[in-house]
């Protein structure tokens, strides 16, 4: 029997999903702050929401998704319908919109989401089966100024968390049309050396050109580095945009890289993109993607809806602050150690009252240990202090209350105890 994780899918406990639960919990109000309010989508989707967004020769879809069998045929007697375990969370959101009309309220919508997503990809450091996204996204809007919002708000974000060294890389895919005439002259440009690419790439080069320029082969890259860029195919207005953004990121002293060879390897997206890379993670540096999408609602056969996002990915994040964030501490604020049979009555009902006032407090249930046990129970728990009550500080009315960071010890009454770590918890 395997009673392992599935490959590439992680466990979260202890010390480092309290790290992660911090981390998660700074994004949620600063994207708050920043006017995004939360939406869910399901981890199952017809498979055609990714199929018709995101491209049907995308790595995503050719090779990297789960599927999953619906049970029995459906109601009109079709067979079985595949489903598949979200790999990306905008052609879902795009999905939702347009299932509930988001976009017809007349103003700018903004929408965060933080989900697990699902990836058959070869595991590696930063890359995993089921990894987790916090992603952002704005409709309704076609100004650059929310193109700089966004990367602004990334910006931001990564310094708020911690994260200080990454680079932000942004290009412009400009027009459909722009991007055919890229690719003509991409395919021309590739022609001397079709002899010395592999197969792969020479099929790529045939049906999504653009995308050999996301490559991560060094001699690939070499060749392509002195290919044509989109840029000179821009159409006046793309390239308006561009200038705007960048122009605005300048101004809000928001540093950025122009990079051409970031085509972003799905098909829905148009004009800006952009991408968040960090040295610190070695090949897998992506800490996060993203860009406009205005003609996304059309591949599913809807009115255009202008859009744009970013999701960036948490494991990522969390390797990069890992070290930083996994030492510190967890733990009860404090152990209760009753000493005999009577104080055990006490601290049992304090206990509870304590845990329900929202002070996280432990007691063990053990009521014939000495205070030796207790102190190392306290210890293995990583409490901040420790309640000693025993025969005698029952008749004295006064706990000794032990500090189990400094070692300084106290003593604080019986019926004041509660008091006290609420003092005590406040300044933690
Ligand atoms: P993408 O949707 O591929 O543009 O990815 C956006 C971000 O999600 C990337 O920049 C990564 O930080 C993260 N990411 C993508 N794929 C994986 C994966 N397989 N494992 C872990 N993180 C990932």
């Amino acid at each position: 029997m395997n009673l392992k994780a599935v490959r590439g899918m992680h466990d979260l406990f202890g010390p480092e999903l309290v790290a992660w639960k911090k981390v998660e919990s700074r994004i949620h109000s600063i994207l708050s702050a920043f006017g995004f309010d939360e939406i869910r989508t399901p981890v199952l989707e017809h498979v055609e929401v990714f199929k018709q967004s995101v491209g049907d020769d995308s790595e995503i879809v050719e090779k990297q998704m789960y599927e999953v069998l619906e049970r029995g045929p459906t109601a009109d007697g079709k067979a079985a319908e595949k489903l598949v375990l979200r790999p990306e969370g905008t052609a879902a959101f795009a999905r939702a919109v347009l299932e509930h009309g988001l976009h017809r309220t007349g103003h700018i919508g903004r929408y965060y989401y933080s989900l697990p997503m699902f990836r058959h990809e070869r595991p590696q450091k930063g890359r995993l089966r089921q990894f987790h996204q916090v992603g952002a996204e704005i409709i309704n809007s076609t100004a650059p100024e929310t193109d700089a919002e966004l990367l602004v708000l990334i910006d931001h974000l990564f310094r708020e968390i911690g994260i200080q060294e990454f680079t932000l890389r942004i290009n412009s895919l400009g027009t459909a049309a722009a991007r055919a005439q890229f690719a003509e002259a991409l395919k021309k440009f590739m022609a001397p050396h079709l002899s010395s690419i592999d197969e792969v790439v020479r099929a790529k080069l045939q049906r999504a050109p653009l995308r050999i320029l996301d490559t991560k082969d060094p001699s690939l890259l070499e060749i392509v580095r002195n290919a044509p860029t989109i840029g000179e195919f821009l159409e006046p207005q793309s390239r308006q945009h561009f200038e705007t953004i960048c122009s605005r990121l300048t101004a809000l002293g928001v540093p950025f890289v122009i990079d051409p060879l970031i085509v972003r390897g799905l098909d829905y997206y148009s004009e800006t993109a952009f991408e968040v890379t960090s040295n610190a993670l070695g090949s897998q540096s992506a800490l996060g993607a993203g860009g406009r999408y205005d003609g996304l609602a059309e591949r599913f056969g809807a009115s255009p809806i202008p859009g744009i996002g970013w999701a960036i990915g948490l494991e990522r994040v969390m390797l990069v602050l890992g070290t930083q964030l996994a030492t510190e501490a967890h733990g009860p604020l404090a152990f209760l150690a009753p000493i005999g049979p009577a104080a055990f009555e006490l601290l049992l009902s304090k206990s509870l009252e304590m845990k329900k006032s929202g002070l996280r407090t432990e007691i063990s249930y053990e009521r014939d240990k000495g205070l030796k046990w207790h102190l190392k129970q306290a210890d293995r728990l990583n409490a901040q202090w420790a309640i000693l009550v025993g025969d005698s500080e029952l008749s004295s009315g006064l706990a000794q209350a032990k500090n189990l960071r400094t070692g300084d010890q106290q003593t604080v009454p019986i019926d004041k105890i509660q008091d006290f770590l609420h003092q005590e918890f406040q300044k933690t």
